[in-house]
């Protein structure tokens, strides 16, 4: 099996994006992997901390890893959102691909200057995991929001990126470019989009020269997404839209059959739900064709 770093380069000479999607439980390994093997696409599950406790940082290693091997599937585990070198350390040694270390939250050169360290000490755990350093505000939580909160001041710019990447050495960015975690009802509902600044990504890919995730992608214009991996996005992140699909699939699955207690007969809604939005998206991320715009 190829590395990450293989799939990612293949992907970027491509012009395609690998889908990210946040996982806390079984159900939802099985629709994302289920998606991504029916379009036989390699697909990225990432755990924010929040969610590697709850469902166990070397745990969920282990079973991603046996899903690679018995399928010989390109399946790649991320940690989300981390925020302390120790979290970062135990997934580098859990045998995480990627780390997401997010120390966004401060000053900027505080930022350069722990994350310079955690990539240190990270690599020196192992040589080949992969760590995306952020930037920007982006907001916080992929929930439902009931108002959209002021991020125009915490946009990137292309020299704030090409400096962080000189300086800290991340092999991915993950900058602030109109996107947001979470979504606002009206966004759930479908009645507005996220808007995305394609002039700023492409400034960023220019000056950083490095792989760009996409956080907080649920909500986003379709087109927009196009147009943002067109100008150098590698990874787009979902969250919120399978938390979404998640918790319909299960008032679907329980209201389907009142009376029935057996959890692997109720909770396939739940994954034929989640898997559906997985699809959806990975097509579009991947450059096909989507039958239902969502
Ligand atoms: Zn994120």
């Amino acid at each position: 099996m190829r590395s990450f770093r293989d799939f990612l380069q293949k992907a970027q000479q491509s012009g395609v994006a690998i889908g990210h999607f946040n996982i806390s439980d079984l159900v939802l390994v099985k629709a994302v992997f289920g998606a991504a093997r029916e379009l036989n696409v390699p697909v990225l599950v990432g755990l924010s901390e929040g969610e590697r406790e709850f469902v166990g940082t070397r745990q969920i290693a282990a079973f991603v890893r046996s899903l690679r091997e018995e399928f010989d599937f390109p399946i790649f585990l991320n940690a989300d959102h981390t925020h302390s070198l120790a979290k970062g350390i135990e997934a580098a040694k859990a045998g995480f691909d990627s780390i997401v270390f997010d120390l966004s939250a401060l000053p900027i050169e505080e930022n350069v200057r722990q994350t310079k360290q955690a990539v240190e000490a990270m690599k020196a755990v192992n040589p080949s995991v992969l760590v995306e350093g952020e930037i920007g505000d982006i907001g916080t939580g992929s929930e439902i929001h009931e108002s959209s909160p002021d991020l125009s001041k915490g946009l990137s710019t292309p020299e704030e990126a090409k400096q962080f990447v000189e300086s800290t050495r991340v092999d991915i960015l993950a900058p602030a470019v109109g996107n947001m975690h979470g979504m606002l009802r009206s966004m759930v509902r479908g009645e507005t989009k996220k808007r995305l600044d394609i002039e700023r990504i492409a400034g960023i890919k220019r000056a950083a020269r490095a792989f760009l995730t996409l956080h907080g992608g649920s909500g986003t214009d379709d087109e927009d997404l196009r147009k943002a991996i067109a100008a150098g996005i590698n990874i787009v992140h979902i969250n919120t839209e399978l938390r979404v699909a998640w918790r319909h699939g299960l008032e679907h699955g329980l209201a389907k059959q009142p009376d029935e207690v057996v959890p692997y007969k109720i909770l396939p809604s739940v994954v034929d739900s989640v898997k559906q939005v997985v699809g959806s998206r990975l097509q579009l991320f991947n450059g096909r064709h989507v039958a239902h715009g969502t």
